[in-house]
Protein backbone atom coordinates (compact mmCIF):
# COMPACT_ATOMS: atom_id res chain seq x y z
CA UNK A 1 0.00 0.00 0.00
CA UNK A 2 1.00 3.48 -0.65
CA UNK A 3 1.24 6.26 1.84
CA UNK A 4 -1.58 8.31 2.03
CA UNK A 5 -0.51 12.19 0.24
CA UNK A 6 -2.52 14.46 -1.92
CA UNK A 7 -5.83 13.46 -0.46
CA UNK A 8 -8.50 14.88 -3.12
CA UNK A 9 -11.54 17.01 -1.65
CA UNK A 10 -14.51 14.63 -1.69
CA UNK A 11 -16.52 17.94 -2.73
CA UNK A 12 -14.67 17.67 -5.94
CA UNK A 13 -16.97 14.91 -6.89
CA UNK A 14 -18.47 14.90 -9.75
CA UNK A 15 -22.95 15.08 -10.26
CA UNK A 16 -24.03 11.95 -9.44
CA UNK A 17 -20.93 10.27 -7.72
CA UNK A 18 -22.73 10.28 -4.25
CA UNK A 19 -22.14 6.78 -3.46
CA UNK A 20 -20.36 6.57 -0.02
CA UNK A 21 -18.60 2.82 -1.64
CA UNK A 22 -18.07 2.53 -5.12
CA UNK A 23 -16.65 -0.56 -6.31
CA UNK A 24 -15.42 -1.86 -9.44
CA UNK A 25 -14.97 -4.79 -11.17
CA UNK A 26 -12.74 -6.41 -8.17
CA UNK A 27 -11.24 -9.24 -8.54
CA UNK A 28 -9.13 -11.16 -5.50
CA UNK A 29 -7.54 -13.86 -5.64
CA UNK A 30 -6.15 -16.05 -2.83
CA UNK A 31 -2.96 -18.08 -4.05
CA UNK A 32 -4.93 -21.46 -4.19
CA UNK A 33 -8.43 -19.87 -5.92
CA UNK A 34 -10.47 -17.09 -7.36
CA UNK A 35 -12.64 -15.29 -4.37
CA UNK A 36 -14.20 -12.27 -6.14
CA UNK A 37 -14.90 -12.33 -10.00
CA UNK A 38 -15.48 -8.64 -10.83
CA UNK A 39 -17.40 -7.64 -8.45
CA UNK A 40 -19.41 -3.87 -8.99
CA UNK A 41 -21.99 -1.66 -7.12
CA UNK A 42 -22.47 1.60 -4.76
CA UNK A 43 -23.25 2.15 -1.69
CA UNK A 44 -25.94 5.28 -1.04
CA UNK A 45 -25.03 7.40 1.74
CA UNK A 46 -27.84 6.90 5.17
CA UNK A 47 -28.39 3.20 3.90
CA UNK A 48 -27.72 -0.29 5.83
CA UNK A 49 -27.01 -2.70 3.68
CA UNK A 50 -27.34 -6.61 4.40
CA UNK A 51 -24.40 -8.40 3.03
CA UNK A 52 -25.75 -12.14 2.81
CA UNK A 53 -24.60 -15.33 0.79
CA UNK A 54 -23.87 -19.13 1.16
CA UNK A 55 -21.22 -19.96 3.26
CA UNK A 56 -18.08 -19.68 1.19
CA UNK A 57 -19.40 -16.56 -0.98
CA UNK A 58 -17.21 -14.31 -0.62
CA UNK A 59 -18.59 -12.06 2.13
CA UNK A 60 -15.72 -11.79 4.59
CA UNK A 61 -12.91 -11.02 1.36
CA UNK A 62 -15.55 -8.44 0.33
CA UNK A 63 -15.43 -6.96 3.43
CA UNK A 64 -11.58 -7.09 3.83
CA UNK A 65 -11.78 -5.39 0.35
CA UNK A 66 -13.40 -2.72 1.40
CA UNK A 67 -11.40 -2.01 4.70
CA UNK A 68 -8.17 -1.87 2.27
CA UNK A 69 -6.83 -4.95 4.23
CA UNK A 70 -6.45 -6.84 0.99
CA UNK A 71 -5.01 -6.07 -2.21
CA UNK A 72 -7.18 -7.09 -4.95
CA UNK A 73 -6.21 -8.42 -8.05
CA UNK A 74 -7.63 -5.38 -10.48
CA UNK A 75 -10.70 -3.21 -9.98
CA UNK A 76 -10.94 -0.44 -7.42
CA UNK A 77 -12.81 0.30 -4.33
CA UNK A 78 -13.88 4.09 -3.48
CA UNK A 79 -15.00 5.31 0.20
CA UNK A 80 -16.19 8.93 0.15
CA UNK A 81 -14.00 9.33 -2.92
CA UNK A 82 -11.31 7.89 -1.83
CA UNK A 83 -9.40 5.23 -3.12
CA UNK A 84 -8.85 3.13 -0.40
CA UNK A 85 -5.66 1.83 -1.45
CA UNK A 86 -3.90 5.16 -2.04
CA UNK A 87 -5.53 6.95 1.00
CA UNK A 88 -5.80 3.64 3.56
CA UNK A 89 -5.16 5.89 6.22
CA UNK A 90 -7.82 8.78 5.43
CA UNK A 91 -10.63 5.85 4.35
CA UNK A 92 -9.51 3.92 8.02
CA UNK A 93 -10.55 7.57 10.09
CA UNK A 94 -13.72 7.52 7.98
CA UNK A 95 -14.41 3.74 8.71
CA UNK A 96 -15.33 1.58 11.49
CA UNK A 97 -14.96 -2.55 10.61
CA UNK A 98 -15.65 -5.12 12.91
CA UNK A 99 -13.93 -8.01 11.62
CA UNK A 100 -15.59 -11.75 12.03
CA UNK A 101 -12.51 -12.91 13.67
CA UNK A 102 -11.04 -9.89 15.67
CA UNK A 103 -8.48 -9.70 18.48
CA UNK A 104 -8.32 -7.42 21.44
CA UNK A 105 -5.47 -6.80 23.90
CA UNK A 106 -6.49 -8.50 26.32
CA UNK A 107 -4.10 -7.21 28.88
CA UNK A 108 -4.96 -3.55 28.58
CA UNK A 109 -8.69 -2.13 30.23
CA UNK A 110 -11.48 -1.91 28.28
CA UNK A 111 -11.01 1.76 28.70
CA UNK A 112 -7.94 1.12 27.53
CA UNK A 113 -8.49 -0.94 24.41
CA UNK A 114 -10.73 2.43 23.36
CA UNK A 115 -8.69 4.98 24.16
CA UNK A 116 -6.14 2.94 22.07
CA UNK A 117 -8.43 2.76 18.66
CA UNK A 118 -9.80 6.32 19.44
CA UNK A 119 -6.20 7.68 19.29
CA UNK A 120 -5.10 5.32 16.37
CA UNK A 121 -8.09 6.79 14.77
CA UNK A 122 -7.22 10.52 15.12
CA UNK A 123 -9.77 11.41 17.49
CA UNK A 124 -8.07 14.41 19.14
CA UNK A 125 -7.21 13.55 23.07
CA UNK A 126 -8.69 15.99 24.46
CA UNK A 127 -12.10 14.41 22.83
CA UNK A 128 -11.06 11.25 23.95
CA UNK A 129 -12.24 10.70 27.08
CA UNK A 130 -15.69 11.69 26.58
CA UNK A 131 -16.26 9.64 23.39
CA UNK A 132 -14.26 6.55 25.49
CA UNK A 133 -17.67 6.75 27.96
CA UNK A 134 -20.31 7.11 25.17
CA UNK A 135 -18.97 4.28 23.37
CA UNK A 136 -19.05 2.32 26.36
CA UNK A 137 -22.49 3.35 27.18
CA UNK A 138 -23.73 2.56 24.19
CA UNK A 139 -22.31 -0.88 24.20
CA UNK A 140 -23.65 -1.74 27.35
CA UNK A 141 -19.70 -1.29 29.18
CA UNK A 142 -19.55 2.11 31.52
CA UNK A 143 -19.26 -0.90 34.40
CA UNK A 144 -17.01 -2.44 32.55
CA UNK A 145 -14.02 0.15 31.48
CA UNK A 146 -11.47 -0.94 33.99
CA UNK A 147 -11.81 -4.57 33.90
CA UNK A 148 -8.83 -6.61 31.55
CA UNK A 149 -10.22 -7.26 28.02
CA UNK A 150 -9.02 -10.86 28.91
CA UNK A 151 -11.31 -11.21 31.57
CA UNK A 152 -14.79 -10.22 29.39
CA UNK A 153 -17.22 -13.25 28.47
CA UNK A 154 -17.43 -13.61 24.44
CA UNK A 155 -20.10 -11.65 24.18
CA UNK A 156 -18.86 -9.12 26.17
CA UNK A 157 -15.95 -8.80 23.61
CA UNK A 158 -18.05 -9.04 20.96
CA UNK A 159 -19.35 -5.68 22.70
CA UNK A 160 -16.44 -4.50 22.85
CA UNK A 161 -14.84 -4.85 19.83
CA UNK A 162 -18.38 -2.94 18.08
CA UNK A 163 -17.64 -0.18 20.74
CA UNK A 164 -14.27 -0.17 19.46
CA UNK A 165 -15.43 0.14 15.69
CA UNK A 166 -17.76 3.01 16.18
CA UNK A 167 -15.04 5.31 18.64
CA UNK A 168 -14.04 7.76 16.20
CA UNK A 169 -18.18 7.96 15.20
CA UNK A 170 -17.21 6.58 11.32
CA UNK A 171 -19.47 7.61 8.71
CA UNK A 172 -19.31 3.47 7.43
CA UNK A 173 -19.44 1.16 9.26
CA UNK A 174 -18.67 -2.32 8.05
CA UNK A 175 -19.74 -5.15 10.39
CA UNK A 176 -18.86 -8.87 9.55
CA UNK A 177 -21.14 -10.69 11.59
CA UNK A 178 -21.71 -8.56 14.63
CA UNK A 179 -24.22 -10.01 16.80
CA UNK A 180 -21.92 -13.21 17.07
CA UNK A 181 -21.89 -14.27 20.56
CA UNK A 182 -24.35 -12.01 22.01
CA UNK A 183 -26.90 -12.94 24.08
CA UNK A 184 -31.07 -12.28 22.89
CA UNK A 185 -31.11 -8.44 24.89
CA UNK A 186 -27.66 -8.01 23.53
CA UNK A 187 -28.39 -8.89 19.99
CA UNK A 188 -31.70 -6.36 20.59
CA UNK A 189 -29.91 -3.49 21.92
CA UNK A 190 -27.04 -3.90 18.82
CA UNK A 191 -30.09 -3.69 16.32
CA UNK A 192 -31.47 -0.46 17.86
CA UNK A 193 -27.79 0.68 18.05
CA UNK A 194 -27.38 0.19 14.56
CA UNK A 195 -30.79 2.15 13.69
CA UNK A 196 -29.71 4.95 15.95
CA UNK A 197 -25.97 5.10 14.02
CA UNK A 198 -28.30 5.55 10.82
CA UNK A 199 -30.68 7.97 11.79
CA UNK A 200 -27.16 9.90 13.08
CA UNK A 201 -25.87 9.61 9.47
CA UNK A 202 -23.59 6.90 9.40
CA UNK A 203 -23.90 4.50 6.07
CA UNK A 204 -23.50 0.40 7.44
CA UNK A 205 -22.57 -2.90 5.49
CA UNK A 206 -23.65 -5.71 8.14
CA UNK A 207 -23.22 -9.00 6.99
CA UNK A 208 -24.81 -11.67 9.06
CA UNK A 209 -26.75 -15.00 8.82
CA UNK A 210 -28.98 -14.60 11.02
CA UNK A 211 -31.74 -12.72 8.54
CA UNK A 212 -34.55 -12.40 10.74
CA UNK A 213 -32.19 -9.73 12.85
CA UNK A 214 -31.24 -7.72 9.53
CA UNK A 215 -34.88 -7.40 8.36
CA UNK A 216 -35.32 -5.39 11.91
CA UNK A 217 -32.88 -2.61 10.15
CA UNK A 218 -31.73 -2.87 6.56
CA UNK A 219 -32.55 -1.03 4.22
CA UNK A 220 -30.93 -2.93 1.22
CA UNK A 221 -29.78 -6.78 1.18
CA UNK A 222 -26.57 -7.57 -1.01
CA UNK A 223 -26.90 -11.57 -1.43
CA UNK A 224 -23.50 -12.87 -2.67
CA UNK A 225 -23.06 -16.24 -4.43
CA UNK A 226 -19.61 -17.69 -6.11
CA UNK A 227 -18.00 -14.39 -5.47
CA UNK A 228 -20.29 -12.70 -7.40
CA UNK A 229 -23.41 -10.11 -6.38
CA UNK A 230 -26.33 -11.89 -7.92
CA UNK A 231 -28.85 -9.26 -6.81
CA UNK A 232 -28.65 -5.88 -5.08
CA UNK A 233 -31.59 -3.56 -3.97
CA UNK A 234 -33.69 -1.98 -1.78
CA UNK A 235 -35.74 -4.01 0.48
CA UNK A 236 -39.39 -3.22 -0.40
CA UNK A 237 -37.99 -3.16 -3.92
CA UNK A 238 -37.05 -6.55 -4.27
CA UNK A 239 -40.19 -7.74 -2.41
CA UNK A 240 -42.38 -6.06 -5.28
CA UNK A 241 -40.54 -7.51 -8.02
CA UNK A 242 -40.33 -11.08 -6.89
CA UNK A 243 -43.07 -13.36 -7.09
CA UNK A 244 -44.96 -12.94 -4.28
CA UNK A 245 -47.60 -14.73 -2.24
CA UNK A 246 -50.86 -12.96 -2.61
CA UNK A 247 -54.14 -13.86 -0.46
CA UNK A 248 -57.73 -12.37 -1.97
CA UNK A 249 -60.15 -12.67 0.72
CA UNK A 250 -64.15 -12.89 -0.26
CA UNK A 251 -66.62 -11.37 1.68
CA UNK A 252 -69.03 -14.58 0.54
CA UNK A 253 -67.80 -17.29 -1.65
CA UNK A 254 -68.26 -16.77 -5.09
CA UNK A 255 -68.10 -19.66 -7.66
CA UNK A 256 -65.99 -16.92 -10.01
CA UNK A 257 -62.89 -16.72 -8.25
CA UNK A 258 -60.74 -19.88 -9.08
CA UNK A 259 -61.67 -19.34 -12.99
CA UNK A 260 -60.43 -15.73 -12.88
CA UNK A 261 -57.71 -16.39 -11.02
CA UNK A 262 -56.28 -19.05 -12.81
CA UNK A 263 -56.95 -17.15 -16.15
CA UNK A 264 -55.00 -14.00 -14.93
CA UNK A 265 -51.08 -13.29 -16.57
CA UNK A 266 -49.21 -13.41 -13.94
CA UNK A 267 -50.98 -15.45 -11.33
CA UNK A 268 -49.93 -19.09 -10.64
CA UNK A 269 -50.29 -22.12 -7.76
CA UNK A 270 -53.85 -20.85 -7.20
CA UNK A 271 -54.93 -22.34 -3.78
CA UNK A 272 -58.82 -21.69 -3.14
CA UNK A 273 -60.30 -22.26 0.09
CA UNK A 274 -63.73 -21.94 1.93
CA UNK A 275 -63.06 -17.74 2.68
CA UNK A 276 -60.88 -17.37 -0.85
CA UNK A 277 -57.60 -18.02 -2.49
CA UNK A 278 -54.13 -17.81 -1.75
CA UNK A 279 -51.93 -17.43 -5.02
CA UNK A 280 -49.01 -16.43 -6.50
CA UNK A 281 -48.21 -13.82 -8.38
CA UNK A 282 -45.23 -11.88 -10.43
CA UNK A 283 -46.20 -8.29 -11.46
CA UNK A 284 -45.62 -4.83 -10.81
CA UNK A 285 -47.95 -2.40 -8.82
CA UNK A 286 -50.16 -1.53 -11.84
CA UNK A 287 -50.64 -5.34 -12.92
CA UNK A 288 -51.79 -6.45 -9.42
CA UNK A 289 -54.73 -3.27 -9.93
CA UNK A 290 -55.43 -4.65 -13.38
CA UNK A 291 -56.11 -8.00 -11.71
CA UNK A 292 -57.87 -6.74 -8.90
CA UNK A 293 -59.98 -5.02 -11.40
CA UNK A 294 -60.66 -7.71 -13.58
CA UNK A 295 -62.05 -9.98 -9.87
CA UNK A 296 -64.23 -7.03 -9.13
CA UNK A 297 -65.72 -6.64 -12.47
CA UNK A 298 -66.38 -10.48 -12.42
CA UNK A 299 -68.68 -9.88 -9.94
CA UNK A 300 -66.63 -11.38 -7.03
CA UNK A 301 -67.09 -9.51 -3.78
CA UNK A 302 -63.43 -9.10 -3.20
CA UNK A 303 -63.39 -8.47 0.89
CA UNK A 304 -59.53 -7.84 1.13
CA UNK A 305 -56.74 -8.06 -1.68
CA UNK A 306 -53.31 -8.27 -0.09
CA UNK A 307 -49.42 -9.55 -0.51
CA UNK A 308 -49.01 -12.29 2.20
CA UNK A 309 -46.09 -11.60 4.64
CA UNK A 310 -43.12 -12.03 2.97
CA UNK A 311 -39.53 -12.47 5.40
CA UNK A 312 -36.40 -11.41 4.17
CA UNK A 313 -35.53 -14.93 4.42
CA UNK A 314 -38.34 -15.95 1.71
CA UNK A 315 -36.65 -13.63 -1.06
CA UNK A 316 -33.37 -14.78 0.06
CA UNK A 317 -34.03 -18.29 -0.45
CA UNK A 318 -35.67 -17.49 -3.66
CA UNK A 319 -33.29 -15.67 -4.74
CA UNK A 320 -30.45 -18.96 -4.15
CA UNK A 321 -32.61 -21.73 -5.58
CA UNK A 322 -32.41 -19.62 -8.46
CA UNK A 323 -28.70 -18.57 -8.59
CA UNK A 324 -27.97 -22.05 -7.94
CA UNK A 325 -30.55 -23.06 -10.71
CA UNK A 326 -28.63 -20.48 -13.21
CA UNK A 327 -25.12 -21.60 -11.98
CA UNK A 328 -23.33 -18.82 -10.37
CA UNK A 329 -25.99 -16.74 -11.13
CA UNK A 330 -26.18 -13.06 -12.71
CA UNK A 331 -22.98 -11.07 -13.04
CA UNK A 332 -22.72 -7.91 -10.42
P1 LIG B 1 -18.68 -17.46 5.60
O1 LIG B 1 -20.13 -17.16 5.49
O2 LIG B 1 -18.41 -18.94 5.80
O3 LIG B 1 -17.94 -16.60 6.59
P2 LIG B 1 -17.73 -15.86 3.34
O4 LIG B 1 -18.87 -15.55 2.44
O5 LIG B 1 -17.31 -14.79 4.28
O6 LIG B 1 -18.02 -17.20 4.13
P3 LIG B 1 -14.97 -15.88 2.43
O7 LIG B 1 -14.39 -16.15 3.80
O8 LIG B 1 -14.80 -14.52 1.87
O9 LIG B 1 -16.52 -16.29 2.39
O10 LIG B 1 -14.34 -16.94 1.42
C1 LIG B 1 -14.56 -16.86 0.03
C2 LIG B 1 -13.79 -17.98 -0.66
O11 LIG B 1 -12.40 -17.77 -0.50
C3 LIG B 1 -14.10 -19.37 -0.11
O12 LIG B 1 -14.10 -20.29 -1.17
C4 LIG B 1 -12.93 -19.63 0.82
O13 LIG B 1 -12.66 -21.03 0.90
C5 LIG B 1 -11.81 -18.90 0.12
N1 LIG B 1 -10.80 -18.43 1.08
C6 LIG B 1 -11.02 -17.62 2.15
N2 LIG B 1 -9.89 -17.38 2.81
C7 LIG B 1 -8.90 -18.04 2.12
C8 LIG B 1 -7.49 -18.18 2.29
N3 LIG B 1 -6.84 -17.58 3.29
N4 LIG B 1 -6.82 -18.93 1.40
C9 LIG B 1 -7.45 -19.54 0.37
N5 LIG B 1 -8.78 -19.45 0.14
C10 LIG B 1 -9.49 -18.71 1.01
Amino acid sequence: MSLDTAVPDPSDRGAGETAVVAVRDLVYDYPTARALFGVSFDIAPGSITALVGPNGAGKTTLMRCLAALETPYSGSVAVDGLDVEEHPRQVHERMGFLQDFFGLYDDLTVRRCLDYHAAARSVPAPERRAAIERSAQRLGLSDRLDQRAGTLSRGLRQRLAVAQAIIHRPSLLLLDEPASGLDPEARQDLSRLLLALQAEGMTLVVSSHILAELEDYSTHMMIMHQGRITEHSAIGKMAETAATPMRVVLAEPHDALQGVLEGAAGVSAVAADGRGASFVFTGDDAARAGLLRQLVEAGVPVAAFHPEQRSMQDVYLERLQRDRGNGAGGGS
